[in-house]
């Protein structure tokens, strides 16, 4: 049983059928799933969510397919870490980690969008599906594509790192590297869509797609309880997950799984890229895009398609934003990992810095729940942190060898890992 009614327009409020379709054709505003929440309210339980399997269908009533899901069956689910000691360094009371570099099957958030649009691509009989991405979009596609045994084409910006280019190649698609940035990328991509009819997971099945991120917030309130941190920061690129994270809770109020929808959301950016956190600042609704130049590459889109729902949720909810630097971000990255064993991608190590940086300015208060939200892993981006780790000690295979070694190493740092440096 489905308990989508259709699609909306966000603007002009014309209503469409459920069909892959993503722009209005009046107005040319985006397209949004609608749902039957009375329905939902009266089939949903904290009880019948509780019996099922752990991953994100857990909540399926609230996600738009129509009958049984037919990928991602072990993707979302992941761990919501208590995180006392990078609290303790953040000098805050109570703090956690929502660790999306663990999902399934390819690390990163992406996995939870991707996982309702294959979904989607299947219902509506579609044979090949395709991607316009920063890099962990086209790993989760080819892999959920290699699973359900449908043709998969990717489109990257050339001179991505090794990790999400070999993390996309492995599964057998056809990779396609664009000379030119994201947003060259996305453009051609619209233009391919329409001429050859696939499903463009984030272009036309974008409506379904991007309510796959809301599992993330379902996630989050059902782990701490089923109810909400006061505060949440995440990363933002194209303008997805955030403004989904803040619908998330709002249907969760309204469908009786939470008392208050109240949390306050926070867009973290990196500077060389900053496009939503600029017009944050500058108080305006219009984003003035801009050229990308950031190691954070799968959150550099300079024209965020979202961007403006990003604006909205952030100041409807009472949060803010941030930017930080490079440098920053290989702090955010070290200090995740040195703190609570955690490897995250730069796009991590800027929530991370964006969390401290906001916490440090006494936005947010130190003395409330805070849920940092780490998207995607490190193991994908070596070359970001390469020239920042110690190198490992080269010693022959002899005692004798390796006590000079720790006589040295025990006079300068104990083998105690420490927080900072
Ligand atoms: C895509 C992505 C994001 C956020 O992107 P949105 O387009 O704003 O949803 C955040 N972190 C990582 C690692 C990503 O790959």
């Amino acid at each position: 049983m489905s308990y989508v009614k259709g699609l909306k327009c966000r603007e002009c409020g014309q209503d469409y059928p459920k069909e892959p379709l993503h722009v209005c054709e009046t107005c040319f505003g985006p397209l949004e799933v609608v749902y039957d929440y009375d329905a939902i309210k009266k089939a949903l339980s904290r009880e019948k969510i509780a019996e099922r399997a752990k991953n994100l269908w857990r909540y399926r009533e609230l996600l738009p397919i129509d009958g049984e899901p037919r990928a991602g069956l072990y993707s979302g689910f992941t761990p919501l870490v208590r995180a006392h000691r990078l609290g303790e360094v953040l000098g805050v009371k109570e703090l956690y980690i929502k660790d999306d570099s663990v999902n399934h099957p390819t690390f990163s958030y992406k996995d939870r969008v991707v996982s309702v649009a294959i979904s989607k691509a299947i219902e509506f009989g579609f044979e090949t599906v395709s991607c316009a991405s920063t890099g962990n979009l086209a790993n989760s596609v080819a892999a959920h594509a290699a699973k359900a045994g449908l043709n998969c084409y990717v489109f990257i910006p050339d001179g991505l790192e090794q990790g999400k280019i070999i993390g996309s190649a492995i599964y057998g698609p056809k990779t396609i590297a664009i000379q030119g940035n994201y947003d060259d990328v996305n453009r051609l991509c619209s233009e391919i869509g329409d001429k050859y009819g696939w499903a463009f997971v984030n272009v036309n099945l974008r409506p379904y797609y991007a309510e796959g991120a809301k599992t993330h917030a379902f996630e989050v309130a059902e782990q701490l309880g089923w109810k909400l941190p006061k505060h949440i920061v995440v990363a933002s690129a194209g303008g997805t997950i955030l403004p989904k994270l803040h619908k998330a809770f709002k249907e969760l109020e309204q469908v009786g799984l939470i008392e208050s929808s109240e949390c306050k959301i926070y867009t973290a950016q990196a500077t060389g890229c900053a496009p939503m956190v600029q017009a944050l600042k500058k108080g305006t609704d219009l984003i003035s895009p801009v050229k990308p130049n950031t190691i954070a590459s799968s959150i550099a889109i300079g024209n965020p398609a979202d961007g403006y729902y990003v604006l909205q949720a952030v100041r409807e909810s009472g949060g803010w934003g941030e930017s930080v630097t490079d440098e920053e971000i290989i702090d955010g990255i070290k200090l995740l990992a040195r703190t609570e064993g955690i490897f995250t991608e730069p796009a991590g190590g800027t929530e991370v810095a964006v969390a401290k940086k906001l916490i440090q300015q006494g936005k947010i208060p130190r003395d409330e729940s805070i849920v940092i939200s780490v998207t995607g892993n490190g193991y994908k981006c070596l070359e970001s942190v390469v020239a920042s780790v110690e190198k490992p000690f080269k010693i022959n295979a002899t005692l004798k060898n390796f006590d000079d070694l720790y006589a040295e190493l025990a006079e300068t740092a104990p083998g105690k890992v420490a927080a900072g440096e």
